[in-house]
């Protein structure tokens, strides 16, 4: 046995015990020929000690003291010794392990560490190293107490989904990783097949189709904790593959998923925090959403909400209000409460004129052309433009948006899209700058009622909103229907202000399915070839049945309160895609190319380009 106890385990009752630590070298001192060192493994820290006068008659202190001497940071060893109480004066109450210390008998070097390319010890105010340096040495990243946590709550979070969907009579299904490429939304990575020349395999995106096949099969619940892949551009804190916890389920509405997810989530709370979690979460549609919030993904954890003016401000003489409107534009106010901003009623010291300047130089940043803020005050509204706006309207606007004295009013004005999108930017920004979030519980919210298809941004043609597997709230679509009014049967759990799951009621009925397919602009050919199988399996009596899949990344980092999900992912690939550690994306040997029957063009550029 290589340790009796681990390193984060010993207390005041083990004072007098023999033990047996072993773990890495995380500090050490020599106080006058004392030699103190920090052992350091995946539970704690215990100080162990070489006392020369203290050590038993027998032992070989020469051996020791050139062995301590081989010891560097991180050199992994192993100890047997007595606990003691510590010196007085020298307990460290931070650590669980403070009040006792081993006094060393012996010790062997199990190994030696290299120079470190960073410290793994957190000390007070210690920065960590450039990310690209983490990654590239992640495995001793994990090292740190911090990324060590990190994973472990990660595994309690799955661990408690688990038992609770057990409980719910999920079965968990691996679905297959090697799969015919799928358009879900995004690109899929491919991968070529040796042994069919000229033949690609894709990675999935989502288990979407097979977790639908389940059910066609009579699986009736299913779960995954599935890692799925989307070969997207390199955006900020996406990963090219991420782990979705995937749920499908038999004979279910949209009302049956929610419910059974609020359950699971309630469970995972109890296990994780000991805490009761509030369900049924509230619900918002898509329209509200926008109109109220400017985003599909409101954080509700604080007020500042969104109100249309347009039709209060067009009596205004103000020309920049006047020439948006000409366009068809659109105004929304925000209404900034004095106690938010923790002023007291007139006083400007919290959100004042150059916080305002400021703030109307951040809206020029993003686009947004600017800014109009009017101040409430014991007289009414007062601000450098107030003079442009009857009476009749500034006093609309003090009801509209609830106005008190103190209170700050800002108006953002644009499209009518640009105008919410940027009202929502507008939220967020506040809610940071006011720490409006801060000591908030967090808050779940399913948003439904999206509409069933939407214009891709750069074509304008017709795509899901989703993907191509919602049902229509009515189960069909008619043949004269107006598409773009059509709402799908789905729904999005978002985490303060993040989306973290995407679901929905899914076609069962093929004929519906097809139309969707050719709603889209797919051929019959087309259809045929990429999803001609699946239309198949819902051919032969597909039960009605709904999923949805939750982003544990996501949710992990946001629970965790982490900047970016790479914080909860054991080995992530870096901004770039690149995993630092072993070098890949990688290029391959031309052999291997020749087996595949390939030919790999980007490398006769590189030569070309030298
Ligand atoms: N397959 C979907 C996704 O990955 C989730 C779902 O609809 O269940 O977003």
């Amino acid at each position: 046995m290589m340790r009796t106890h681990t390193c984060g385990e010993l207390r005041a009752e083990d004072i007098g015990k023999h033990v047996e630590l072993a773990g890495w070298i995380r500090f050490s001192r020599d106080h006058g020929g004392v030699l103190f060192f920090d052992v350091a493994d995946a539970y704690g820290t215990t100080q162990v000690v070489y006392d020369p006068e203290g050590i038993s008659e027998g032992a070989d202190r020469e051996r020791l003291e050139k062995l301590f001497k081989s010891f560097g940071r991180e050199s992994v060893i192993s100890v047997h010794g007595v606990v003691r109480n510590r010196v007085p004066g020298t307990e460290d109450a931070r650590n669980p392990t403070g009040q006792v210390e081993v006094m060393i008998e012996d010790s062997k070097l199990l190994n030696s560490s290299k120079p470190l390319p960073f410290e793994i010890a957190e000390q007070k105010g210690s920065l960590l190293p450039s990310e690209d340096l983490r990654l590239r040495y992640r495995y001793l990243d994990l090292r740190r107490v911090q990324m060590g946590n990190n994973l472990r709550f990660r595994h309690r979070l799955l661990s408690a989904a688990r038992r609770a969907l057990d409980a719910e009579g999920f079965v968990e299904i691996e679905t297959p990783v090697l799969v015919k490429e799928s358009p879900e939304g995004a690109r899929s990575f491919i991968v070529p097949s040796r042994i069919s020349p000229g033949s690609f395999y894709a990675l999935p995106q989502s288990p979407q189709l097979y977790k639908q096949m389940l059910m066609v099969g009579g699986m009736d619940k299913y779960y995954q904790v599935a890692r799925c892949f989307r070969d997207e551009d390199s955006r900020a804190d996406r990963q090219p593959e991420f782990t979705q916890l995937d749920i499908e389920q038999s004979f279910v509405d949209d009302k049956d998923v929610q419910a059974v997810v609020e359950k699971i989530l309630a469970s995972v709370w109890r296990s994780v925090y000991g805490k009761e979690l509030k369900t049924p979460f509230p619900r918002i549609t898509f329209y509200d959403a926008m109109h109220r919030y400017g985003t599909d993904a409101p954080d509700t954890r604080y007020g500042l909400e969104l109100n249309d003016v347009t039709d209060i401000v067009k009596d205004a003489k103000y020309e920049i209000f006047q020439r948006i409107l000409g366009k068809g534009g659109r105004v929304v106010g925000v209404n900034v409460k004095a106690e938010l901003t923790k002023a007291t009623p007139t006083d400007e010291s919290a959100v004042g004129r150059n916080e305002v300047d400021r703030l109307i130089e951040w809206a020029k940043s993003q686009g947004m052309g600017g800014l109009t803020w009017m101040r409430m005050t014991k007289d009414g509204l007062q601000s450098n433009i107030v003079k442009y706006f009857p009476k009749e309207v500034t006093q609309a606007l003090e009801a509209k948006l609830g106005a008190e004295d103190g209170d700050l009013l800002l108006f953002l004005a644009g499209s009518e899209i640009a105008a919410l999108k940027a009202g929502g930017e507008l939220r967020r920004k506040l809610a940071r700058d006011l720490k409006l979030t801060e000591g908030k519980d967090h808050q779940f919210v399913w948003l439904v009622g999206c509409p069933l298809f939407q214009k891709d941004s750069l074509t304008g043609q017709l795509e899901p909103f989703h993907h191509a597997f919602v049902c229509p709230t009515a189960g069909h679509i008619g043949e004269d229907e107006d598409i773009w009014a059509i709402q799908g049967m789905s729904y999005d759990l978002v985490l303060d202000g993040s989306e973290i799951g995407s679901g929905s009621v899914r076609c069962h009925d093929p004929a519906v399915q097809r139309r969707i397919f050719k709603l889209m602009g797919m051929s019959d050919e087309k259809i045929e070839r990429e999803f001609g199988y699946f239309l198949e399996a819902l051919g032969f009596g597909a039960p009605p049945h709904g999923g949805i899949a939750l982003g544990v990344d996501r949710l992990v980092s946001i629970l965790l309160g982490c900047e970016s999900i790479r914080e909860v992912i054991a080995f992530p690939k870096n901004k770039k895609f690149q995993s630092l550690m072993d070098g890949c994306p990688d290029t391959v040997e031309e052999a291997r190319l020749a087996e595949l029957q390939l030919l790999c063009l980007a490398g006769d550029e590189e030569e070309k380009n030298e």
